[in-house]
């Protein structure tokens, strides 16, 4: 039986292998490549190809002609044979994104989330919403593999729960998975929104790009991943990254913790509007539990700064300064390529942060003399964590995993 399961295991290791190579490939991989790529012999790649194929999952796709010997066929992935759906659950909003096999976002919407709306009601209008966009998008829906779902942290991964996320009155602690699992009757994946966001930033990466970054994910909170090797980084609860309790230095906002200057007060977008509002720079008065309120005068104080204003601009400073002494102490300890920002409230202020941060970057970082570290933007935009969320759908079905081939 062990013996068995084992070579199960080994089979499922070198399909998935074979796959994502020919996923990465954007003209595709013959049979011959495959081989040389993956090590594995002749009839191996030969039957695992045979196996893709008849699963659908790629495709031959042409002839490539060679000096010597036959032609080799082509083979691709079939980007529509197989979809996921990702959702970002965030205080001010639900984002729902569907993606097809390639990494592609085909379709996608988003529907207000009230201040008030319970878990209960929300996992309907989630499960209504998923249903919704596999319809619009006329795609058959038994092609779909699952429901990926990113939500604030903390969160307990192996009860697929939320634990009391920040500004989500009524969501002590909820069996998100199971719940949704049960409304939408698919496989249902939950992860933070910071880690979904930088297993975005991974499948889209090209071959060149950064294997050690970290992702600064900016939303109505703060949070960061770490990916090291290529790979996420978990931790033993799965919360790597909770770093809205980061210290900046001296002085700053009052936080709920207790201290002043912590991370996450210094740069939350309801804090700023809240001191631009008393200021008088932007249009009052402002509802700090109104979120895309907030969100809408988050935007309109980053134009008055990009303007000239010398207040506004004084605000996103400040914040900027704060939060690239939290990024220099993370670059530092990991020995990152890169500090990637990203997440819905990050376009508003990318110009402000990301000067800032590429002078303290460059100036005050202990390997500096040995390698710079890149500040940059994502280019997936606001709705990244639910794009995250979709990709751990499709890694999960597609990726190989060291741990697949454990002894029992
Ligand atoms: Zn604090």
């Amino acid at each position: 039986m062990p013996r068995g399961s084992n070579l199960e295991r080994v089979s499922a290791f070198n399909q998935a292998v074979v796959l994502d190579l020919v996923r990465r490939s954007e003209a595709g991989l013959s049979r011959v490549e495959l081989i040389g790529a993956t090590g594995l012999s002749t009839q191996t790649v030969s039957n695992i190809a045979r196996r893709l194929l008849d699963l659908g999952l790629i495709r031959e796709s042409g002839k490539v002609h060679v000096p010597q010997g036959k032609p080799r066929t082509t083979l691709t992935i079939d980007p529509r044979s197989r979809f996921a759906v990702g959702v970002h659950l965030d205080p001010s909003r639900l984002t729902f994104v569907l993606l097809d096999l390639a990494g592609a976002v085909i379709h996608r919407s988003h529907i207000p989330v009230e201040a008030v709306a319970g878990p209960k009601e929300t996992v309907i209008r989630i499960a209504r919403a998923v249903e919704d966009l596999i319809t619009d998008s006329g795609i058959p829906g038994d092609r779909v593999l699952g429901v990926g779902i990113a939500a604030p942290g903390p969160i307990e991964f192996d009860q697929g729960a939320v634990v009391g996320p920040p500004m989500l009155t009524g969501w002590a602690r909820v069996e998100l998975r199971e719940s949704l699992g049960e409304a939408t009757g698919l496989p249902v994946f939950l992860e933070k929104d910071s880690t979904a966001a930088a297993h975005a930033e991974l499948w889209v990466r090209d071959q060149r790009s950064d294997q050690n970054f970290v992702f600064i994910y900016l939303g109505s909170g703060t949070g960061a991943a770490v990916v090291l090797d290529g790979e996420v980084v978990r931790g033993s609860s799965n919360n790597v990254g909770e770093i809205g309790h980061f210290s900046t230095g001296d002085g700053g906002r009052m936080c709920g913790c207790g201290r002043t200057g912590c991370l996450g007060v210094s740069v939350m977008p309801v804090k700023l509007v809240m001191e631009a509002s008393q200021q008088g720079l932007v249009p009052g008065p402002v509802d700090e539990e109104d979120l895309q309120q907030v969100a809408k005068r988050f935007a309109e104080l980053a134009v008055l700064a990009q303007g000239g204003d010398g207040r506004a601009g004084a605000l996103f400073l400040e914040a900027a300064q704060r939060l690239s002494r939290a990024v220099e102490d993370i670059a530092n300890l990991l020995d990152v390529d890169a500090v990637v920002l990203g997440g819905p409230s990050w376009a508003p202020v990318a110009e402000h942060y990301l000067a800032v941060l590429r002078s303290a970057l460059s100036s005050r970082l202990a390997m500096g003399m040995i390698h710079q570290v890149e500040a940059r933007g994502s280019a997936l935009g606001e709705d990244i964590a639910a794009i995250g969320a979709a990709c751990i759908v499709l890694d999960h079905v597609l990726a190989p995993r060291a741990e697949g081939l454990l002894l029992e």
